[in-house]
């Protein structure tokens, strides 16, 4: 195996590590991108639907407010509302079927001790069981005195005094104190009986006497004469909000600023999610609401309509198809260097074909070389006439034929020699212009055609045109640039010259003839590449400038060449005086 394709490999293999890696890792963090991306789009999503349901109780607990607001500007508006009256205002306003989820509409007023046994015998003229109860210490009593609509649940809690009970005292007193609509805690609504229990919670408006100061909060307790209040039974208020919306989230709503479990005023799915370990991590949230002075907890958990998982599907399916290019790619790299191997074996089956075939060409070569020759000596002693002549020419040409083949079968082998890195190189000292001189001489015959019959030479500073070469092979460069010059040259003077400077030689091989199309200049210094018309016309393999540059090159010089078409070329070789 060669230098080059051991390296080829080796990068090839590194290249392909390379790439499996950079594969690999981009796979990895494009999904975990996709992954960590939905993840994210879930939680906003998650959020974005947990506002939804937030601003919808928000939105549906003002209409409530509305109501009751209104309600009391009906109770403002005239000195004394009958039962009968308000009766027909809660028909005609519709309440239960515009809010659904609420329990009614209700009139709570304030008794004072003393006032207490008129008040109760006065009511009983209309509704003969009324009673106002529980008793309590304190000098003023509430009681429901009306309550719409008169079903058998409301009926229920007609004069029940809601003041004697903590947690509706706390907030009847802050709406009396403030002015404004508050909310209670949590309650047992008196309405409810004993199955289906629900929480529930009360909306007091308070009802202040028309046209007293309402300025502190002294002025509104005098002023006060009842509330218009609202019982909501928690479960059907915020099934009635949530249902229609069809949510996708469940949501658990806490009473207080807490989620406790005593606390739990709602849960839309019935089955408790706050402190359930197996919900989703990452989609969780709790929110405030702050209702009418009233803080709630909203727990907030997806509901199996909330999709969650095409994140996970997503990432990985784009890992799969990752990884999927990533080895495709890895194995174009593998393939690559298969073929490589391959390719390599052929060339090298080839040069080796290439050795094997021009060592067999050689010998029977030599041998009919060396007999023409021997008939040419023989005949040449011969003083005999023309028959003799005849044959001698013959024996010439045969000779000429077998010097051409075997100039290229020498080429051949040079070529297989570079090929597998054998092109040995002896060096030993010589003169270039005694060189050049010698070769000239031996193609002496060769030059019979160009004008002169040889060619014009000019050496200078040939004194100092010494180095330390291979003879063999610089006369085969030098063999070879005359050659082409004859060859190429159409038969026009040929100009050789030789020039010393003090670290270099030139040695100038220039002819008259076709010359070189620009583009071909550099082609024609590599294995079998010629030149265009009309030089392709002429017999050649196109090896003798590859191998001159190799031979040329492992002498650390260099070979080029000038032309211009038509009018003539110009080879150069450079070769170092003192190679190192
Ligand atoms: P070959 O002569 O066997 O084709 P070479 O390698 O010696 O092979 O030359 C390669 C090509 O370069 C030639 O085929 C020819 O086209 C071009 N060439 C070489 N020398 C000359 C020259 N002196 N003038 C014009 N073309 C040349």
């Amino acid at each position: 195996m060669t230098v080059g394709l051991r390296k080829f490999k080796i990068l090839i293999t590194y290249y392909g590590w390379i790439a499996l890696f950079i594969g690999l890792s981009t796979t990895a963090l494009i999904s975990y991108y996709i992954y960590s991306k939905n993840l994210y789009e879930d939680k906003l999503r998650f959020e974005y639907e947990a506002d939804q349901v937030w601003s919808r109780i928000q939105y549906r607990m003002d209409q409530y407010e509305g109501a009751l607001i209104q309600a009391r500007a009906f109770f403002l508006s005239s000195d004394a509302v009958s039962r009968s009256e308000f009766h027909q205002y809660f028909e005609r306003t519709k309440l239960l079927e515009r809010f659904p989820g609420v329990q009614g509409l209700g009139l709570t007023v304030k008794i004072k001790a003393k006032d207490l046994a008129a008040h109760i015998a006065n009511v009983r003229k209309e509704i003969p069981y009324y009673n106002v109860w529980p008793e309590t210490v304190e000098k003023e009593y509430f009681s429901i005195l009306y309550l719409e609509p008169m079903d058998w649940r409301n009926k229920r809690a007609l004069g029940y005094n809601m003041y004697s009970e903590p947690i509706r005292h706390e907030a009847m007193k802050a709406a009396m104190d403030t002015g404004k609509p508050v909310l209670s805690g949590m309650v047992t609504l008196i309405q409810e009986n004993d199955h289906r229990l629900q929480p529930g919670l009360n909306l007091y408006v308070p009802l202040y006497q028309v046209g007293a100061p309402l300025q502190t909060t002294e002025e509104r307790r005098n002023a006060l004469t009842g509330f218009i209040y609202g019982p909501f039974r928690t479960d059907d208020l915020f099934s009635a909000i949530l249902k229609e919306s069809k949510p996708v989230l469940d949501v658990e709503i806490f009473d207080g600023d807490k989620p406790k479990p005593e606390n739990l005023l709602y849960d839309y799915d019935g089955t408790p999610q706050f402190l359930n370990p197996k919900a989703p991590h990452n989609l969780r949230l709790i929110k405030k609401l702050r209702l009418y002075g009233r803080d709630f907890t909203l727990h907030f958990t997806p509901l199996p309509a909330f999709k969650t998982n095409s994140g996970l599907i997503y990432s990985l399916l784009s890992a799969l198809i990752g990884f999927i290019i990533t080895i495709l790619i890895y194995r174009v790299f593998m393939l690559t260097k298969k073929t490589q191997e391959t390719l390599q074996g052929a060339i090298n089956a080839r040069d080796e074909f290439f050795s094997i075939a021009s060592h067999e060409l050689k010998t029977p070569l030599t041998s009919l070389k060396l007999q023409s020759q021997l008939i040419k000596r023989t005949l040449g002693k011969d003083p005999e006439g023309n028959k003799a002549d005849k044959v001698y020419v013959l024996a010439d040409q045969t000779e000429r034929q077998t010097q051409r083949l075997e100039r290229l079968v020498d080429d051949m082998l040079d070529i297989s020699r570079i090929r597998t890195g054998r092109l040995t190189i002896v060096k030993e000292h010589l003169n270039l212009c005694d060189l050049v001189k010698d070769v000239v001489n031996r193609m002496k015959e060769q030059f019979s055609n160009i004008p002169g019959g040889t060619p014009a030479i000019s050496f200078i500073e040939c004194e100092q045109a010494r180095g330390h070469w291979d003879r063999m092979r610089i006369e085969q460069v030098v063999t070879n640039l005359l050659s082409n010059a004859i060859k190429y040259g159409n038969e026009k003077e040929i100009f050789v010259e030789v020039q010393a400077t003090s670290d270099k030689v030139y040695l100038k091989v220039k002819d008259l003839g076709f010359g070189i199309p620009s583009e071909f200049k550099r082609k024609i210094f590599d294995r079998f590449e010629r030149a265009g018309m009309p030089t392709k016309q002429i017999s050649g393999l196109g090896l003798g400038l590859y191998i001159s540059e190799q031979i040329v090159r492992s002498h650390g010089g260099k070979i080029w060449v000038e032309s211009e078409l038509g009018r003539g070329s110009t080879f150069t070789v450079e070769l170092p005086l003192h190679p190192s």
